[in-house]
């Protein structure tokens, strides 16, 4: 089994060949000198640049410091990430990006936060360097999320993270293959917070994102934290339905009053119909969504709680006992499903 370290960093890449040689000098530079054990996990996602063989030159170098992780083709980042965290064994795990948009020096203040006791340590970019497009695409995103799931934090989009031990168990039991991991950390995490970090602009080469990988990675975002979206339906449904009730109860108040001529003939009553009947499919549509919704938490089989800690009082002085004393450390933190 592999020895437990103090630390680990995952790094998905792909394509960052000439990212590489700066990434891996900075992160053993800023490692080094933290103090503690750690490793740092490069996660090749199908490059075709020569960054797998880049990543096990490296990993032969420095021995224990650098694992590589060679994926066969690409996957996707949140994939890759997923890959480097099922090979860890720090008791904090920090992702970052291999295009150094996240310094690597900032990670020993995510480290000194998790000292005192979060879960989950988040970030938010401050000066963000990114295209005004994505900057707004994200702003707007992150406000979605922090309403419907109501967890506030400010910037899911940085991958520079912390997590502790238990919450990447919690992740690596998750099965389903479209995820987003700062969202699904976070649906785990009791103690979070975020910091401010610097944010880079990329050293070299271009986004691996392309517009339609950045959309169907929103949709990964949104599908991930919650059932919402198809809930979004029957509540328009309900909205639209209800309008048109309204119209038709003023059409036939104004027809009293007004006339047959006022109605247009009885054309605005057939809108007043046609609205309730919309209304109607839509609630019909999202009542559908709320059985799919069900059917696609249960397909996920996410884990449905999380215990951290059994206390009991039945140690002779009266002081609690807890699992974290009382049984081996593995068990410490245990996952139970339903
Ligand atoms: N990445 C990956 N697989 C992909 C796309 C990206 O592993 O399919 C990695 C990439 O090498 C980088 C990180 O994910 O380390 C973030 O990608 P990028 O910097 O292109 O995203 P952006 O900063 O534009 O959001
Ligand atoms: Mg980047």
């Amino acid at each position: 089994m592999k020895e437990k370290v103090d630390f680990s960093l995952v790094i998905p890449v792909f394509n960052e060949a000439d990212n590489l040689g700066e990434l891996i000098r900075r992160c053993l530079l800023v490692c080094r000198n933290h103090g503690g054990s750690f490793e740092i996990i490069l996660v090749d996602d199908g490059s075709s640049d020569g960054s797998d063989a880049m990543i096990s030159q490296a990993a032969k170098t420095y021995g224990r410091e650098v694992i590589g992780v060679i994926l066969n083709r690409n996957y996707g980042q949140h994939a890759a990430v997923m890959a480097g965290l099922a090979q860890s064994c720090g008791d904090i795990v920090v992702t970052l990006d291999a295009d150094l948009q996240n310094p690597p020096e900032e990670i020993p203040k995510l480290l000194e936060e998790m000292r005192k006791g979060f879960d989950v340590v988040g970030t938010i970019r401050t000066s963000r360097r990114d295209s005004w497009f994505r900057k707004f695409a994200s702003s707007l995103i992150n406000y979605v999320v922090r309403r419907t799931t109501g967890v506030m934090m400010h910037d899911y989009g940085c991958m520079l993270r912390a997590y502790r031990r238990p919450i990447i168990e919690a992740i690596l039991q998750c099965r389903e293959h479209s995820t987003f991991i700062p969202i699904l950390a976070n649906s785990f995490a009791g103690k979070t917070i975020e910091i401010s970090v610097a944010h880079d602009p990329r050293l070299q080469g271009d986004s691996k994102y392309s517009l339609l990988k950045l959309i169907s990675l929103q949709f990964d975002l949104l599908t991930s934290m919650s059932t919402f979206p198809l809930r979004l339906l029957s509540f328009l449904g309900t909205i639209v339905a209800l309008c048109g009730m309204a119209f038709g109860v003023f059409l036939l108040v104004m027809r009293f009053y007004m006339g047959s001529v006022w109605a247009a003939q009885g054309v605005f009553t057939l809108f007043a119909v046609l609205f309730v009947f919309i209304g109607a499919q839509f609630i019909g549509l999202g009542l559908l969504g709320e059985y799919i919704g069900r059917i696609y938490q249960d397909v996920r089989d996410r884990p449905s709680y999380f215990v951290s800690q059994v206390v009991t009082g039945e140690e002779k002085d009266g002081s609690v006992t807890s699992l974290e004393t009382a049984r081996p450390s593995t068990e410490t933190h245990s996952l139970i499903r339903e």
